[in-house]
């Protein structure tokens, strides 16, 4: 009888498939998408995304930066556990930035609060699924994939003393209390909002303008849309 790999064999395979190849590719080969019965969906490919990923742990890079990972509970507008861990990663330039952003905070009082980062496309297509379409406008089309899945978008608050800010909505509202353009909310939820805007703007992030929690890195392009688990990432 021939003894089958174990279990623990396998990420330091992965790993060197990882580095070896663009993330698009392997995530392909991995992730299986489609397989598993149901009309296939391709991980989109951008032949504009030819940076080589370099995904970090945010927690690990700046032990600064405090994680509430939303999708890790089931304390999210889909209302189940989405990712199996509670974890936060990113492109390197990207998590590098994020910790700029986190010492200009810390100079006015504030901490940064992650709700997400690294998403796997997997998600977004179950995502995409399962949000009826006329709320659709907050999430990624899994057809050209989320810049989260690039590891280029930062969901984020602000914490003081580790008590979460109140900002113009929650976290994943998905009504028009979310948007930038919205005046409505409280002038100290808008004042914050804003003066993170401005820290991550100094930084290289793009705001989006129907969620004041997301962010994207200005590079985003350059980076492929990827399907490795969140479990499954090696990030240094
Ligand atoms: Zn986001």
């Amino acid at each position: 009888m021939t003894a089958l790999p174990s279990a623990t064999a396998l990420p330091p395979t992965r790993r060197a498939v990882l580095r070896g190849l663009g993330a698009g590719v392997v995530a392909g080969v991995l992730g299986g998408c489609g397989a598993r019965g149901g009309p296939a969906l391709a991980l989109p490919q951008d032949p504009q995304a030819t940076a080589t990923p370099d995904l970090v742990d945010l927690a690990r890079l700046d032990p600064r930066l405090r994680l509430d990972i939303r999708y890790a509970t089931p304390a999210n507008f889909m209302g189940r556990v989405l990712y199996p861990v509670s974890r936060a990663v990113a492109q390197r330039p990207v998590a590098e930035a994020l910790s700029k952003v986190q010492t200009r905070a810390e100079a006015a009082g504030y901490g940064l609060l992650i709700f997400d980062a690294y998403r796997p496309w997997r998600i977004t297509k179950a995502m995409w699924d399962q949000t009826p379409p006329e709320k659709r406008e907050f999430v990624a089309d899994p057809r050209t994939g989320s810049r989260h899945n690039r590891g280029c978008s930062i969901d984020l608050s602000l914490h003081r003393g580790g008590v979460e800010v109140t900002m113009p909505s929650p976290y994943d509202d998905f009504t028009p209390a979310a948007y930038r353009s919205n005046t409505a909310a409280p002038p100290q939820a808008l004042a914050l909002s804003r003066m993170l805007e401005g820290w991550m703007v100094a930084e290289g992030f793009a705001p989006l303008p129907n969620e004041w929690w997301h962010y994207d890195w200005a590079e985003w392009r350059r980076y492929p849309v990827m399907d490795v688990p969140l479990e499954d990432v090696t990030a240094g």
